[in-house]
């Protein structure tokens, strides 16, 4: 999928700091407290100098703008984790500096705001916060889901502060709760992106939209995958089907015929036709053909 940054950004200065390509889809979102009442042009400052050796994505400054960081193709170093700053977007937003790290309204009301934005651009329609590290960490999100993680689990430290950790829940009811209204749904119907099929056991990209939880898919995909796509002009319907058809195989100067599949461009026989055309026995043992 292509990845896109947010058009909340007031600002970018983008640090050396990061996973250039982030090889891992977006399906977490890590806030995190900055400790200090920071500028936008501060939060740029301090993320510049390789020495520094750290980053987020987006930083949300004392005053509710935007920073962008390091673009959401690429991963910051923010969390104490690469598992998880390769797919999580991260945000380091403006807070007090000492305990329990609280932020201004305008930080938190843009935090929910930014969680939505990343949530829609990335295809997905809930944020879940489940709150326990073990369950989290090991939590194999649905296509359709994005998760919160937070720093505290990775490494010893106070981040993201006790101020936001009694509002994550609060945070991702805000966010579904953005995600869930008409013009949203609406708005998905219109991003296009990209999802996978399985097919006759191998993996093809396919263009989808995700409409109401359900996966539509671009016709012409199936093409790829060695279907036969028409269109029939009387009825205004497409046609699909995946045949099996016969083809020839000339062994010892004889042609016989065997069932075989067009996938991806490809003809598949029938391994136990092809067994009879050669005067073999087929047999399917431990998962391997065995011809003999
Ligand atoms: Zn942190």
């Amino acid at each position: 999928m292509g990845y896109t940054n947010s058009p909340l950004v007031d600002y970018t200065r983008i640090s050396p700091n990061r996973y250039v390509n982030r090889k891992h889809t977006i399906d977490r979102i890590t806030p995190h407290c900055i400790v200090g009442q920071w500028t936008v042009e501060q939060i740029g400052n301090c993320f510049a100098p390789t020495s520094k050796g750290a980053s987020c994505n987006y930083g949300i400054a004392k005053d509710g703008k935007v920073a962008l960081i390091v673009e959401e193709k690429d991963g910051s170093w923010c969390s104490s984790s690469e598992s998880n700053d390769r797919r999580a977007v991260t945000i380091e937003c403006a807070s007090d500096t000492t305990h329990p790290y609280a932020f201004r309204t305008e930080v938190y009301e843009k935090l929910i705001k930014l969680c939505a934005d990343i949530c829609k651009r990335n295809g997905k329609t809930k944020l879940l916060w489940l709150g326990d590290k073990t369950q989290t960490l090991n939590y194999a999100p649905k296509s359709n889901e994005m998760v919160l993680t937070v720093h505290r689990w990775f490494k010893t430290k106070a981040c993201p502060g006790d101020w936001l950790m009694a509002r994550m829940g609060d945070l991702a009811s805000k966010v579904n709760a953005l995600l869930n209204t008409d013009e949203a749904k609406k708005e998905d119907d219109e991003v296009v992106s990209e999802g996978k099929i399985i097919t006759n056991g191998k993996e093809y990209k396919c263009d989808r939209i995700l409409k109401n939880d359900e996966n539509f898919v671009k016709i012409g995909n199936f093409r790829n995958m060695g279907f036969n796509v028409g269109y029939n002009a009387n009825t205004k319907a497409f046609t699909l089907d995946n045949k099996v058809n016969d083809i020839t195989v000339n062994f010892d100067g004889q042609d016989k015929p065997v069932r075989a599949v067009n996938i991806g461009g490809y003809n598949y026989i029938s391994a136990r036709d092809l067994a009879a055309v050669i005067g073999k026995t087929i047999d399917f043992k431990d998962g391997k053909i065995v011809i003999e």
